[in-house]
């Protein structure tokens, strides 16, 4: 039965709505914030989720120029934001929503998805000074050394690979470390912690099965975001390596079905997989109760039933008609403090190993006082805040997520892909 925080949690995804375009003001604390800049200079830092390739196709966007905060189609990162904000790496998430299980529909995402990469390409090109493309640690901390941010990139949704098992290794040679295996709908690979049509969950398909091995076969990380929690279950009991939810939460801290119940986190870290928290409000703090809210969204849920089955018409009248309603019901905004308590709980529960960042800046993501890349090293001030030392520190902003991707590609041993 899925709930009403599902289809919230849904709508957010639909709309990749930014809650806070602007930063709230935080109180100054000059020597902190030089501390955490100062102890980015030493650790590799990287944020493992962004939907930044969808304003790479604008011709009117250009990464390379830093946007205002806040400002109107801004975006929340850009390389200059990235300088500022000390984040080293990052990992440019290749989207493409749900559709219809066609050959043609497939073939249309396969090519949105290899123009989001042929992107990513030309940015690396064109300010081939600033960043450079990174497909293992290596090569982000070899860039780091050289003055430059490093573009990794993910596949957020299996759905473009259709059903042609050849395909994972196409995406795996163009540069994509993990792939996300679905997005907010069921699709041919798994069933979606936050489908509405299907309250079955059925979890791995046979040809889901496949495409797993394939990952571990060409050291593709595989994502267990998104999934549903048998989809998950599914995976630990399949991979031979790590697994890394790249952007989801703590479910004992916010009940919602993007995040994973303490059982999940034990099982990613007895597989030595890592969750990467997310900044997306919804996953952070739970509303509180307010039955006119949950009664209007409802009635809209029901008005527009499953996203891939709507018409381009119907998506743009749901989008329309979405954000009027969270703009009369605004989410309760989250904080990086928020943030922390979630790394908090992860650490407490498992270890310092199996925690990390993925933000979801530019599909969602983004909180009061840390609403853009420019602001990251405002989790650190609260890392430091909160007593973690320089390597816990550094395992938190990539050590962990590194170790996995290194393990996964070290376990396929095909370094040259
Ligand atoms: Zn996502």
């Amino acid at each position: 039965m899925k709930t009403i925080k599902t289809i919230f949690a849904l709508s957010l995804f639909i709309l990749g709505l930014s809650v806070f375009l602007a930063a709230a003001p935080v109180p100054d604390d000059p020597s902190l914030e030089a501390k955490a800049k100062d102890i980015h200079t030493r650790i590799l830092s990287v944020d493992t989720h962004c939907d930044t390739p969808g304003n790479l196709l604008d011709p009117k966007w250009d990464i390379g120029v830093r946007h205002e905060p806040g400002s109107e189609n801004g975006g929340q990162i850009d390389l200059p934001k990235m300088k500022e904000g000390c984040l080293d790496a990052l990992f440019f998430g290749v989207f493409t929503g749900q559709g219809p299980l066609t050959p043609d529909a497939y073939a249309e995402s396969r090519s949105k998805a290899m123009a989001q990469i042929d992107a990513i390409n030309a940015m690396t090109v064109k300010y081939a000074d600033l960043v450079g493309k990174a497909t293992t640690p290596a090569d982000a901390a070899r860039l780091k050394k050289e003055g430059k941010r490093a573009a990794f990139i993910g596949l957020e949704n299996g759905y473009p690979i259709g059903e042609d098992m050849s395909l994972v290794e196409v995406f795996a040679r163009r540069g994509v470390r993990y792939i996300t295996l679905c997005h907010t709908s069921d699709n041919q690979i798994c069933d979606s912690g936050t489908d509405r049509r299907n309250p079955e969950d059925k979890g791995l398909s046979e040809f889901g099965r496949k495409v797993a091995a394939e990952c571990n076969r060409l050291g593709i990380m595989i994502d267990v975001s998104h999934m549903s929690d048998r989809s998950f279950a599914d995976v630990l009991k399949i991979s031979k390596v790590p697994v890394i939810a790249s952007h989801s939460c703590c479910r004992a801290l916010c009940d919602n079905p993007r995040n994973l119940t303490d059982d999940m986190i034990k099982a990613l870290a007895a597989n030595g997989g890592v969750l990467q928290v997310c900044f997306f409000s919804s996953y952070l703090v739970s509303p509180p109760p307010n039955p006119e809210r949950d009664a209007a969204f409802a009635a809209l849920d029901v008005k527009y039933g499953s996203w891939s089955d709507m018409t381009a018409d119907q998506r743009a009248a749901a989008i329309a008609e979405y954000r009027e309603l969270h703009r009369k019901f605004p989410e309760p905004p989250a904080r990086v403090k928020d943030v922390v308590d979630h790394i908090d709980h992860v650490i407490k529960l498992v270890g310092i190993d199996y925690v990390g960042i993925g933000t979801d800046f530019d599909g969602g993501g983004g909180v009061e006082d840390c609403s853009d890349v420019s602001q990251m090293f405002r989790v650190t001030m609260e890392l430091l805040r909160r007593g973690y030392s320089e390597s816990q520190i550094s395992k938190i902003w990539g050590g962990n997520a590194f170790r996995v991707l290194q393990k996964v590609i070290d376990i396929a041993g095909a370094p040259s892909l």
